[in-house]
């Protein structure tokens, strides 16, 4: 084994702690990376939130990182040490079923290998995640950075980007599309700027008029606040496309008015029930949809994109040492919009 230093969660309550973590001797086809930066995602807060630390399972969060490889196993033909790498929140996957054959490793059917919390698929050992100096990855599962983009800010790309890029390039937004994207946070702000690259006539819906200094810095050209009943009602059926990045539940119905006929409501934000008055869907022909991270070829299209258009996240860059004020703003929605930790303060 190969020991490392990471930020690990004993229990709901507690702050995450520096400890030494082990990681695998590398596979034929594996890739040990040293991991220079990594975003705060909202699942990691709720991971670490709900983690009870029942059965010894240890908990390391973090699955948007960027690095760069420090060693290859013999198999390995696509990287060499010193590559700038990125790692979303999925490491491994069955490679057979329709899923991955379709390139939606993410959709897995027997369920993809998460970067953290996950199940490893030939020893079983529980993943630990990017919250530290090194991680050892199978190569399919580690995503060239293109040149020009800085790593700090790439990060988040591989989990709140590919979940907004996903949606928005499946649902065919380009020049002719009118989008809306509904709370901006780390997830909406990346949303607007990758819709306004794509040529989208692009509007931020928010509960506060005080972001549209931001939404207009980050592209967008128009901004609805979700509280004014009159702007709401303005804005009917306007949209071809709604993403909802919307983190906590609520309402969908008026975010359904706002699509246009045969338009459609990515709803990304939130995991867990929702209640549709299906007359919302019924007038205007509106659908439904739902999109989480993405596969291995959509997410090297989107760095693609992003490396093209310089698209990077709005961070906030802070040591590692400083995870937990991190995990406690995100908690109380104070970043804009990502935390990025920088991991040179752990020893590899
Ligand atoms: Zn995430
Ligand atoms: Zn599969």
């Amino acid at each position: 084994m190969r020991t490392t230093t990471g930020w690990q969660a004993d229990g709901p309550t507690a702050r995450l702690r520096r400890t030494s973590l082990q990681r695998r001797d590398l596979r034929p086809d594996d890739l040990a990376i040293r991991v220079d930066y990594c975003g705060v995602c909202h699942t990691d807060l709720h991971a670490v939130r709900s983690h009870d630390g029942e059965g010894g399972r240890p908990l390391v969060p973090g699955h948007e990182f960027t690095g760069v490889v420090a060693e290859t196993g013999p198999a390995v033909t696509r990287f060499s040490v010193g590559d700038p790498v990125a790692v979303g929140n999925i490491v491994d996957s069955c490679g057979e079923c329709a899923m991955c054959r379709a390139g939606q490793e993410n959709f897995c059917h027997a369920f993809p290998t998460l970067t953290y919390g996950g199940v490893d698929r030939h020893d079983g050992s529980t993943t630990l995640g990017g919250y530290s100096r090194e991680y050892v990855v199978r190569d399919r599962f580690a995503h060239p950075l293109p040149a020009g983009l800085d790593p700090a800010a790439a990060a988040p790309l591989l989990c709140a980007g590919i979940t907004v890029w996903e949606p928005l390039h499946t649902l065919g937004v380009g020049p002719h599309s009118r989008v809306a994207v509904a709370g901006l946070g780390g997830l909406g702000h990346l949303a607007v700027k990758i819709a306004v690259a794509l040529g989208a006539d692009t509007s931020v819906i928010t509960r506060s008029p005080d972001k549209a200094d931001d939404a207009r810095r980050l592209g967008a050209h128009g901004l609805i606040v979700s509280t004014d009943p009159e702007q709401m009602a303005d804005a009917r059926d306007r949209f071809d496309v709604v993403i909802d990045t919307i983190s906590a539940p609520h309402d969908l119905g008026p975010y359904l008015r706002l699509v246009a006929m045969d338009g459609t409501l990515s709803h990304l934000g939130h995991l867990g029930p929702v209640t549709v008055e299906t007359i919302d869907l019924l007038v205007g022909r509106k659908r439904l949809s739902s999109a989480g991270s993405g596969g291995r070829p959509a997410t090297t299209a989107m760095l693609d994109f992003c490396a093209e258009h310089g698209i990077t996240a709005d961070i906030e860059l802070l040591p590692s040492a400083r995870v937990n004020e991190a995990l406690e703003r995100l908690d109380r929605n104070d970043v804009r919009y990502r935390f990025v930790l920088d991991m040179s303060d752990l020893a590899a």
